[in-house]
């Protein structure tokens, strides 16, 4: 009987995934060390291996986000999402919420998306209630968590922004085009960072000297972690063709390319709380 009951799970498990609920109650009714046999454990990974990585980051909001999803878990990834929204709607906030239950750190990105180096220092006070306090809050009651990670609109910034900022936040993210590599120290001292865009835009055969085929780009980015056992952070807007976008093709792309090398994708939260972590174990 037991010997049947093994043959099934094998062949529920090979032939479909489709029939999952099938499986599952097979599962349930099987005596436990049978699962145990039929399901390989996972190698654990050496913690000296684990250095540097990859901080992947999305900014403003999309309804591709959804998609993402299945996408990042199909590599056992997650990622930073800066959120800048108006209004919070409940559609947004759903977003949100199946982000958060799927493992991704939600960060803020303003209310109205302004070029904060253009707001006057006078208004400063009033702004920072408008465009971040105020809607923070709301959204960290809605989440129900709290809410820590901040990213510049068009990644631009200044020393009286960043002050203010670090009022609220833990950390600050800008924008550039070339990726910047910070230590692991670093990423335990360091409270802005830099990431590199990710976008459409910037490899694309007719944009200039930008361009860089985007397989190039991710072997570079990939090699220089492995080499230098450093982090690098990296942002788009969501997974689609445009111009502010990153493609399904070149998410998987650089997924893949970094699984294949053995070098970890994570959150911005995740990269700190593992930094920490050795930090004190040193
Ligand atoms: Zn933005």
């Amino acid at each position: 009987m037991k010997n049947t009951a093994g043959l099934i799970l094998l062949f529920s498990l090979m032939a479909c995934t489709h029939t999952a609920d099938f499986a599952s109650n097979v599962i349930e009714k099987m005596p436990e060390e049978t699962v145990e046999t039929e399901i390989s454990e996972k190698e654990a990974p050496d913690p000296a291996e684990e250095a540097g990585g990859l901080i992947l980051s999305f900014d403003d909001f999309s309804f591709s986000w959804l998609e993402m999803i299945p996408l990042l878990e199909k590599y056992g990834v997650h990622a930073t999402f800066y959120i800048s929204v108006a209004k919070l709607e409940d559609d947004n906030l759903s977003v949100l919420k199946e982000l958060q239950y799927s493992g991704h750190e939600i960060g803020w990105h303003t209310s109205t998306h302004p070029n904060m180096r253009k707001i006057p220092v006078s208004m400063r006070s009033e702004a920072i209630d408008r465009e971040i306090r105020d809607p923070l809050l709301e959204l960290k009651k809605s989440l129900h968590r709290d809410i820590v990670a901040f990213a510049y609109p068009y990644g631009l910034s200044d020393k009286d922004w960043e002050s203010r900022l670090l009022d609220v936040f833990t950390s600050t993210r800008g924008f550039c085009r070339t990726p910047r590599y910070y230590s692991p120290d670093e990423l335990n001292e360091r409270q802005h960072f830099v990431a590199a865009s990710l976008d459409n835009l910037y490899y694309r055969p007719d944009s200039g000297e930008e361009w860089m085929p985007f397989p190039l780009f991710c072997d570079r980015v990939l090699n220089e972690i492995e080499q230098s056992g450093r982090y690098v952070v990296l942002a788009s807007h969501g997974m689609n063709d445009n111009a502010w976008g990153i493609t399904r093709n070149n998410v998987e792309i650089l997924l893949a390319k970094a699984q294949k090398e053995g070098i970890s994708v994570l959150s911005l939260e995740e990269a700190f709380f593992r930094e920490s972590h050795i930090a004190e174990e040193k």
